[in-house]
Parts: C-alpha cells; structure tokens; sequence
C-alpha cells in the first residue's frame, strides 16, 4: 500500500511539473525485476466470470448465486487494454495470453484480438497472441478468432470421461463438445493447440492415460498440470497433488519418453518426447519443481490491476492511472517502477516449507486464479 501511495504521489508530483524528473522518467525498454527476471509474458483477464466451476479454481459453493462478480463498469475496456498493452510492449512484453474467468464470454472479443495484433515489439515484430480457454465457445467461435489474428489457443480438458470431467468442473457440459471446439481450432489453422490438464490426485489421475492415447499422433501438445494452491478458495491439501515425475513414470511405463529442451527462456511446461515420434507431452510442476526463477510473467486482472505472481494478494491499480487523466510516460513508469522492485517466488519459498505449510505472507488472502487468469 505504501509502495503506491509512493507510486502515486511521485505521478501526480511528475504531472504537475512539466518537466519530469529524470529519476521519475521510465527507463525506457528492457526491465529486469529484482532476481533479474525480465518482463516478457503478459496474461490479460478479461472477465471474472465462467460458465465452469472447476473445484481447483471456481469451486461452486464460493463461486454461487450469491457471489458478486465484477459489474461492466470496472472491466477495462478494449481500448483500455490495448493501452496498457502497448506500454507493456515497450518494456520488452512479446507475448500475450488472453485469459479469465473464461476469455470468450466477454462479449466481442474478436475486436480486443484484432486491436493488440495491430501492436508491434519496438523490434517490429508482430506480438505471439494466445488464449486460455474451456473450449466450450470455441467450435463457434474459432474462425473468427483466427481471422482477428489469434495465433494459437490452449484449452483446459481435465479428463475424456464424462463423470470424471463433470466431478472436476462441476457442470453438466459434455467432453464431446469440448473436443469439437478442439477440432474446429484445428481445422482453422490455430496452431499449436496445448491441453492442460490439471491432475488430482485421487479425482482425475485415472485420466492421464486415456488423455495421452487420445492425443497422441494428434499434433496437439498435451500437458499435466499439478494441482496447486491458488487462491483461497480451492480447500488445497498437498496429498492431493500428483507429482509431475509420477505422471511421467506412468506414461513412460507404455510410451517411452524423452525430456527435451525448452521452447524458450521462461516456458512453465518441462516438455517430453514420445521416442515412438508420436508427439510431445509436457507437465507443469509448480509444488514440486519450482520454476520461479526465469519467471517473466505479469498479470493484469479484469480491473486493471497488475500482479505479479500467481500466488500474490496484492496488485497495483494502473486503472487509476489510465482513467486519471495520466499520460503514456507516466504509466510507463508505474510499470517500470512495480517490476523493478518484484522479488516475488512464492513457488520456490512453498517448496522449502514442510508439505501442506505456505510460504508466509501480509495476512491479506492470496488472489482467486479466476480474478487474474492462471
Ligand atoms: S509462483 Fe509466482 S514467481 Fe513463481 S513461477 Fe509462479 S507466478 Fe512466477
């Protein structure tokens, strides 16, 4: 809270003197935070809302009738968005994930789409866009994504039994549906397709295998997701955490794998090859190997608040600035000035701590992953 008071006063202090103090002056480009991780990822959440209720996320008995989500006024609009956005490209951001809540039922997201994949890298290359979705939208609308400029989707598939992804989602919509939204996003072009699969141990483990046989040969990049302690809703026990090396072991034992090298500095997903040629699989190890220290991703929730770590409680409001008559440079700034002073690792603390014991924080709840989008 200081840390903003501070922020504030030094952009109101910088906008009532035309001539901004080079110290307040962003550094222009590159930004390293405090272990040195650059900003290169930016998640955009573009609504709290979804129509599943994945227990690990969205569990229904918070997330009822009763719960208030956002109301319109306080999302950001596109404009908004593509603002932000554009200042984050200027500190070095290359890739966007456009998240949730469930990022297709925000209404016309095709324009948000088509208005950040006019955005450039001060390179002038064009910006890696994706998105995170639950795929029950996606068979109607892939086409449109595409033609907007998406350039690939992940979609979250818990499990292919029907009573098996209905316990893990907690609403009555068929995997038949959600492995058609998977085709049309295929025969579109959008490629490459991820799946995430978050495992619970005890839930949905008997799934890992029938999803590998499923999606083998099939192009698409399947990949095992521990089950972690987001948010302060989810009940977390760590006995219910599969560990990835378990989910590997038991795929290897019928598909012998071989790890592989990462796509790039910072990718979450440790990646395996089927020795057969049959494709790749990956698993997302945050319990049990910590991968805090390339992290360079920034999140920005429905309302314009940038976080920085998934487990985090607190953000900062740069929608205060954007509708607060501030300009480009002084928002710059707060970007600049927030990342600078990041030294989260919350992943990496949890993994020095006795199971089932988190890292000490401010006593404030940890922010719910459908607020700022996984
Ligand atoms: S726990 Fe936080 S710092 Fe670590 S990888 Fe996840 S988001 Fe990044």
């Amino acid at each position: 809270m200081l840390d903003k008071i501070i922020l504030l006063a030094d952009i109101r202090y910088a906008a009532k003197t035309p001539h901004i103090p080079a110290q307040l002056m962003a550094p222009t480009g590159l930004l390293s935070d405090t272990l040195a991780r650059p900003l290169r990822d930016l998640r955009i959440s573009v609504t709290d809302r979804c129509n599943f209720r994945c227990s690990y996320c969205m569990p229904s008995e918070v997330f009822n009738k009763d719960y208030a989500f956002l109301p319109q006024t306080s999302l950001l609009s596109f404009e908004e968005i593509t603002r932000l956005t554009k200042v984050f490209v200027a500190h070095g951001v290359e890739k966007i994930r456009l998240t949730g809540g469930e990022p297709l039922l925000r209404k016309n997201l095709e324009v948000l789409i088509e208005m950040l994949a006019k955005l450039q890298t001060p390179a002038g290359k064009p910006l890696d866009i994706t998105l995170t979705t639950n795929a029950s939208l996606l068979a109607r609308k892939a086409q449109a994504l595409k033609d907007a400029g998406l350039q690939r989707v992940t979609v979250s598939l818990d499990g292919l039994d029907d009573a098996t992804f209905r316990r893990m989602n907690d609403v009555d919509f068929p995997v038949a549906d959600v492995l058609k939204g998977i085709e049309a996003a295929q025969k579109v072009g959008l490629a490459p397709i991820k799946i995430n699969m978050v495992v619970k141990r005890g839930t949905n483990d008997a799934e890992i295998l029938p999803m590998a046989r499923h999606f083998r040969n099939s192009g698409v990049v399947l990949r095992f997701i521990e089950y972690m302690d987001v948010g302060a809703t989810n009940g977390w026990r760590m006995d219910e955490v599969l560990a990835s090396k378990q989910v590997i072991d038991r795929i290897n034992a019928e598909f012998p794998l071989s790890v592989i090298d990462p796509n790039y500095l910072g990718e979450t997903a440790e990646r395996w090859r089927y020795d057969d040629g049959a494709g790749e699989v990956g698993v997302i190890s945050s319990v049990t190997r910590a991968f805090c220290g390339d992290c360079n991703r920034a999140r920005l929730s429905t309302e314009g608040k940038m976080f920085l770590c998934l487990f985090a409680s607190q953000g900062h409001d740069l929608r205060a600035l954007l509708r607060g008559d501030y300009s480009d440079a002084h928002i710059s700034a707060a970007v600049a000035h927030i990342w600078q002073r990041r030294s989260d690792r919350y992943s990496e603390l949890r993994a020095s701590l006795p199971p089932d014991e988190s890292p000490p924080s401010d006593g404030s709840k940890r922010v719910e992953m459908s607020y700022i989008g996984g």
